[in-house]
């Protein structure tokens, strides 16, 4: 008898624990919001049947906005030049790796041809590389917008000055991608330099809000000492901030950093945040990352089974992707852009999703100033 009660007890008291976190991810589910405490009590707590129900309401969450459609974004990898030096980071200045960069003819040749497979949105993404000088982008962005009426450009260049982003905005900018990396400041510390400022960077997304871009945030899962403290102060910093794009993607520890010997970021833990979030802010828009497709072969789809409704091929020109290598063991670096478009579709039709052409703006963007 002694033997078996305590198990007994252990068994209901995980009933109990499971039944509290399925209460907490419903009352998410209805109310968008939960507090701080309560979302820690769902990280400490879940567990693989709990999980489940999570999933399932990011899924359901998408749906009522979203349906099953997802939206590709062309990727283009301008630059891995970087003056800063984010630890984690495989190309942070520090690095002795190769390095490259396209001139504005070649990222206007490769929004061309990424336009000729589809693609009505490109996310122009760099290291913060000097050479590129305000007037340049500008020139950069009017040509592309020149040239196509029904796209949507995206940049992700870091962070720069107010009147840099009003310029780009000026010049047909329409969003901008910025992960705020951690909310919690003293997390944001350990993963940066002691130069780079946690205030600046969040003082830029809401620069880049004011201007008028559609704006997205976002985190890695897993870095170095975070602990579900700190992905608490994510999840309460998204909701006050309301972006319209959420980036999360695990953590890949790369070898060459301060960093090396770390554990990553896992799939399940991932998940999580990204369905969460879907909880949170059902409207915006949850890219199903690169990153996630590097961890588990088929990462990306389960994002895209707990609420994501992006995904982001590569078209940047193929000889370069390989140096663009923020962690290692990064996909689709030798693929070429109609290979990484049809791989795409593929494995979206598998799970009995539809790829969405359009421009896709975030249900929660009132529209452009
Ligand atoms: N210079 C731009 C783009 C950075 S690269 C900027 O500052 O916004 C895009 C994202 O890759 C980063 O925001 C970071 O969250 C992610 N990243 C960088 N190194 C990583 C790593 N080792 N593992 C997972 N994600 C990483």
């Amino acid at each position: 008898m002694n033997l078996i009660m305590p198990k007994l007890l252990s068994t209901k008291l995980d009933e109990t624990k499971d039944n509290k976190v399925i209460a907490l991810i419903d009352k998410l589910t209805i109310t968008e919001v939960l507090t701080k405490n309560e979302y820690l009590y769902i990280l400490d707590n879940i567990t693989s049947n709990t999980k489940k129900h999570l999933f399932n309401q990011g899924l359901l969450k998408k749906q009522i906005y979203y349906q099953n459609r997802v939206y590709l974004r062309g990727l283009i990898e301008i630059s891995n030049y970087c003056k800063k030096g984010c630890l984690y980071c495989g190309i942070n200045n520090k690095m002795e790796v190769e390095r490259y960069r396209l001139d504005i003819d070649e990222i206007i040749n490769t929004a061309k041809e990424g336009y000729n497979l589809g693609y009505r949105t490109f996310v122009i993404q760099g290291g913060e590389d000097s050479y590129y000088q305000t007037k340049m982008i500008v020139k950069m962005l009017k040509s592309i917008k020149d040239m196509f009426k029904d796209i949507r450009i995206t940049l992700s260049l870091g962070e720069r000055s107010y009147e840099d982003y009003q310029a780009f905005y000026d010049a047909g900018a329409d969003r901008y991608l910025l992960r705020h990396e951690a909310a919690s400041k003293k997390l944001y510390e350990h993963l940066h330099p002691d130069y780079m400022s946690y205030d600046n960077r969040i003082n830029c997304l809401k620069n880049l809000k004011e201007i008028g871009y559609q704006v997205g945030a976002g985190f890695m899962v897993g870095s170095p000492t975070q602990n579900n403290e700190d992905l608490v102060e994510d999840l309460l910093f998204l909701k006050s901030l309301n972006p319209h794009m959420v980036g999360i993607g695990p953590y890949l520890c790369h070898s060459d950093t301060v960093f090396k010997g770390s554990s990553s970021g896992t799939l399940d833990e991932t998940l999580v945040m990204v369905a969460l979030t879907r909880l949170i802010l059902p409207k915006t828009l949850l890219p199903s990352t690169t990153a996630l497709g590097s961890l588990s072969p088929i990462g990306r789809e389960k994002a895209l089974k707990v609420g994501a409704n992006v995904l982001m091929p590569n078209i940047s020109p193929t000889e370069h992707r390989i140096k663009y290598e923020i962690y290692q063991d990064k996909i689709c670096v030798t693929d070429t852009s109609d290979q990484c478009r049809n791989c795409i579709e593929g494995r979206v039709v598998m799970i009995d999703h539809e790829i969405d052409l359009g421009v896709g703006d975030a249900l929660n963007f009132e529209g452009k100033k």
